[in-house]
């Protein structure tokens, strides 16, 4: 059986070159389109593939991006992209920059709605034009998982990020080296399938495919403006005071402790309790990967929760980053914090 995908260019460092030819250590900066697919050898045969690249939102297409430069516009882009081929396709392959790849990845879960088709992510860690490029072992690998039925792999209906020899949850998914070409690592779910000469899915972990394609819808709405903080030792009140404060800010990732800790400052512990009480969602990640929050687990994560704190379980910073820009772009404060330790997407483990 052949398949059909659309392959979506973003940018990242797959496609990049040094921005100087003649200075191979000049910084890199990605190449166009036409010169990333002059590059593809080998593609798979039973698989007919598009490349394109990002949607500018505006019916143009955005230059290839250094995924710094990538954010919620670009998310809300990409997912009315995929929504306008959905039918088309029997499965699509994002190329993006490693850098943010989790933050993309988790956001188009939550975007995409009653997704039955593969969504794949995937990059590189060296340019595909360089010998011992981990890009054509990588893209080959998307490829077979979008195009699933000439593959004869199961459907995997979810945003995945396959890398290296992995197909992991994108909204379990963190990047976790910038040297080993297993970049990523989805500390609190086993990877989906595991890539050798044969790649085994692992069925029993995947989530249902909708009963029909009609159910999928695209999201667009992001607008929300959260911000990303974290306790460290030393952290002032003042300090703290100063990032919870910032105007137009309605929700907080702060990254604790340990199981969800933080200093037991009754004035540190206040602060954060009147950025509750002025609407704003404070959710508790840890800067420990593995493991969930367990607020009540020590009295130093106790403070939090009396001052209104949420836990949000064994999800990632990254996970929850899209989960609260896409909660709070939808629901009241209230809704949004009932909703941060509910599973949507298969982004935590629920207690
Ligand atoms: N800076 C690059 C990016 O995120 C890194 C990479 O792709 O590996 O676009």
């Amino acid at each position: 059986m052949r398949a059909k995908v659309l392959v979506i260019y973003t940018g990242g460092t797959m496609g990049m070159v040094p921005a100087d030819e003649a200075d191979p250590d000049s910084p890199l900066v990605p190449a166009g389109r036409d010169r990333l697919a002059r590059a593809i050898v080998n593609p798979p045969g039973d698989i007919d593939w598009d490349l394109i690249g990002l949607a500018d939102g505006a019916g143009g297409t955005l230059p290839p991006l250094d995924s710094s430069d990538v954010g919620p516009g670009h998310w809300t882009a990409l997912a009315a992209q995929i929504a306008a081929a959905y039918a088309d396709y029997d499965g699509f392959v994002v190329l993006h920059g490693t850098d943010t790849m989790a933050y993309s990845a988790a956001a188009l879960s939550f975007l995409l709605e009653n997704l039955g088709k593969p969504v794949v992510f995937t990059g590189s860690q060296l340019p595909i034009f360089v010998s011992r490029s981990d890009a054509p072992g990588n893209l080959a690998n998307a490829l077979a998982i979008a195009g699933w039925p000439a593959s004869k792999l199961p459907c995997i209906p979810e945003v995945v990020i396959c890398f290296a020899d992995v197909v992991l949850r994108g909204n379990r998914a963190t990047k976790v080296s910038t040297g080993a070409y297993r970049g990523f690592a989805s500390p609190n779910l086993p990877p989906l399938a595991r890539l050798g000469i044969e790649i085994a899915v692992e069925r029993a972990l995947l989530r249902s495919r909708p009963a029909s394609d009609a159910a999928f819808r695209a999201d667009r709405r992001l607008t929300a403006q959260i911000m990303d903080i974290s306790l460290y030792p030393g952290i002032t009140v003042s300090q703290l005071d100063a990032m919870l404060s910032v105007p137009g800010v309605q929700g907080y990732v702060l990254r604790c402790f340990g199981a969800g800790n933080a200093p037991g400052d009754p004035a540190l512990l206040a602060v954060l309790g009147r950025a509750v009480a002025a609407g704003r969602v404070v959710v508790a990640v840890k800067h420990c990967p593995e493991g969930a929050v367990e607020m009540g687990l020590y009295a130093a994560g106790s403070g939090l929760r009396h001052q209104g704190v949420v836990p949000g379980a064994d999800m990632t910073a990254e996970a929850a980053l899209a989960k609260l820009i896409w909660l709070l772009s939808r629901y009241d404060a209230a809704e949004a914090a009932a909703l941060v330790g509910r599973d949507l997407r298969g982004e935590l483990t629920a207690g």
